[in-house]
């Protein structure tokens, strides 16, 4: 029989909790929470996406924000019990908030609040129009001069930034302005997508032609719409780019393809964005009151300058323009880096019967996938996780509960764990001359992603040919310069090429505020992506969320998105939501707002 103890457990809380915050006694508040608490708010009571950090954090986001939220109901949501093991009772809770209802999970430590997460669900009187809400479709009766579905999509398609403005634009149309374009469609915020290639996925299609996604499906869904159960596990990039274009089709959004945003500028008095738009040889002037960037993180290359790159004779590309191997059979190619793009192209060249050399300049991370997806994801995104009840939503919410500031602690053994059963693999990496490492604090690949977002691959099969000699590499050497017909390293090698692929990843999205907006305003907002861990390419001090993504910036009415496919999904609800509340004209009082201590 199920042991209900710890519902009585929790739900004494969540009743002292209820009790002290309709009171408004904050200290009474406070003293449910351990010395050691992490609450983290995604929208609910501070409008923003922000950790709590400890007793002090949490009482000064009450004082400022407890008056204005008047949170009610807090229970264990419907239909859940709660938990306990190893002394912590966990629950997923639902509660109210004056505009919004919200979803939750809380962590108990001898009988305190260790962990809480608050999330927004809806916005009162503005819910999305699902289950017995949904729209009728057909208008039954009868009605002269009745406009078809069709009709009504061809004229909104037709005025919309034209004769009647968007309230919002998304510039940049991958999955992350897509993901975010559904949400606003379903909330009923008038936007437009704007994406400078042809068709919605071309940013996957124009990818290495060997591009597998390395996350498997149970990670990637999009909302609303779940991968079929007989998808495959790693998306082929071509297949993800025909499901994006289905997905804007049918979710009904305002994708204008083949259009580039030239540049955009804020009026303060206004409050409204210029938006300068190229469409069909046409320059177009967008006028929205909320400009979002989701033109990608992994989008803006960062090309490095060698001497001799203009008197090289062969081919040379960023990995973002590779072209695939086809043309390069029996030739001699030299790949400089050695993350993930690195490694996919130089096993798709090798596969082609390409003689090819990888340059590592510093250490990597690399983890074999099947380790990643049994040891890192299992519990959460996978099929046994399917089986035993885990939904994307709650996956999503779970990993969301885990504050960052101690991640990485939950991190450090999974990779542990990697390393011992992955020994063998490690050594043969190592004996072959690869530089390998495991994060600054050995917690592995998310921790990197999650604070730099790169320095790994995640491994399907290139490092057996690294291992094997297959893969030529040269370690720890930087390049020197290129003369025409070679690659000359800093350690005096000459490596004859007809083709040089740089592998170098990608530029901060601020460089993107930089180029379509101005410096300044590239430069108020400041760095985007990282969390302050002072680690590796993330620089202090500790920001406690990752900088400038789906919250508000210090720009107002400016806003980035992205991220991998969990983040695009699982962030885009948050984002919606504070743009459809400011269109609704609901108070969103900021509360701590990130400071800005680094430029882009
Ligand atoms: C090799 C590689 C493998 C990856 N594998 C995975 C994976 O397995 N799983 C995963 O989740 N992620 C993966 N990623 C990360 C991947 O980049 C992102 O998940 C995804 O592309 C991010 O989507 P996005 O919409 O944020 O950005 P993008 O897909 O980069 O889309 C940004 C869009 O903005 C457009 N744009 C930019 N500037 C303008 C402008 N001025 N006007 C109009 N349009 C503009 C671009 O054309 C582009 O289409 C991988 C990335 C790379 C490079």
């Amino acid at each position: 029989m199920l042991d209900k103890a710890p519902n009585g457990k929790v739900s004494d809380l969540l009743n002292a909790l209820d009790k002290a915050l309709s009171a408004g006694e904050v200290e009474h508040a406070v003293d449910l929470f351990q010395m050691d608490c992490y609450w983290r708010d995604l929208v609910t009571f501070t409008w923003n996406i922000k950790t709590m950090e400890g007793k002090e954090q949490v009482r000064d986001m009450l004082k400022a924000r407890l008056a204005d939220t008047k949170p009610s109901n807090w229970k264990i949501a419907d239909g859940e019990d709660a938990s306990e093991a190893d002394g912590i009772a966990e629950s997923w809770i639902q509660f109210e908030t004056e505009v919004a209802r919200g979803f939750g999970h809380m962590r108990l430590k001898d009988g305190r609040i260790w962990t809480l997460l608050t999330t927004m669900s809806e916005l009162k009187g503005h819910e999305e129009p699902v289950g017995f809400g949904r729209p009728m479709g057909a208008k039954h009766g009868a009605e002269r001069n009745r406009k078809t579905w069709k009709e009504d999509r061809e004229a909104e398609a037709a005025e919309l930034g034209y004769s009647r403005q968007p309230y919002c634009v998304i510039v940049g149309g991958g999955q992350g302005g897509i993901a975010l374009g559904a949400r606003l469609r379903q909330l009923d915020v008038p936007t437009i997508i704007i994406e400078k290639n042809e068709r919605p996925g071309d940013s996957w299609r124009k990818r290495y032609k060997s591009l597998c996604l390395h996350d498997p499906v149970w990670y990637d869904h999009l909302p609303y719409l779940p991968f079929p159960r007989n998808w495959p596990v790693f998306s082929p990039k071509d297949k993800i780019g025909d499901w994006l274009e289905m997905y804007t089709k049918v979710m009904e959004l305002n994708y204008w393809g083949s259009t580039e945003c030239k540049k955009a500028s804020y009026d303060e008095k206004s409050r409204e964005w210029t938006v300068v738009v190229q469409r069909d040889g046409k320059e177009i002037i967008l006028k929205p009151k909320q400009l979002v960037l989701a033109t990608g993180m992994s989008a803006k290359a960062n090309i490095p300058e060698f001497e001799g790159m203009e008197i090289f004779k062969g081919d040379q590309h960023h990995s973002s323009q590779h072209p695939g191997p086809d043309k390069y059979k029996d030739k001699k190619a030299v790949v400089i880096g050695s993350n993930n793009s690195a490694h996919d192209i130089c096993a798709a060249l090798w596969e082609a019967g390409v003689d090819v050399t990888m340059v590592q300049r510093s250490t990597t991370h690399i983890v074999k996938s099947d380790s990643l997806m049994e040891l890192g994801l299992a519990s959460l995104y996978s099929e046994q996780a399917v089986q035993s009840g885990m939904t994307t939503a709650k996956a999503d919410l779970i990993f969301a509960s885990l504050p960052y500031k101690i991640l990485h602690e939950f991190q450090i053994p999974v990779y542990n764990a990697i390393r011992e059963r992955d020994a063998e693999f490690y050594k043969r990496l190592e004996k072959a001359g690869f530089l390998l490492d495991y994060g600054d604090d050995d917690s592995g690949l998310f921790m990197k992603y999650l604070r730099r977002g790169s320095g790994y691959y995640i491994d399907v099969g290139a490092s057996e040919l690294i291992a094997n000699g297959s893969i030529k590499l040269k370690s720890g050497v930087d390049v020197k310069k290129l003369t025409e017909h070679s690659v000359i390293l800093s350690d005096g090698t000459e490596l004859p090429a007809d083709l040089v692929v740089y592998a170098t990843g990608y530029g901060s999205m601020n460089g993107w505020a930089a180029d379509l907006i101005s410096r300044e305003v590239a430069d108020k907002v400041g760095k985007v992506w990282g969390l302050g861990s002072a680690t590796t390419k993330d620089p202090g001090p500790w920001e406690g969320e990752q900088r400038n993504m789906w919250k508000p910036t210090q720009q107002e009415a400016l806003w980035f998105h992205g991220g991998n496919l969990h983040q695009s999904r699982h962030y885009s609800q948050f984002l919606s939501l504070q743009l459809k509340a400011r269109m609704e004209g609901i108070p969103t009082p900021v509360y701590g707002l990130q400071e800005v201590h680094h430029l882009g």
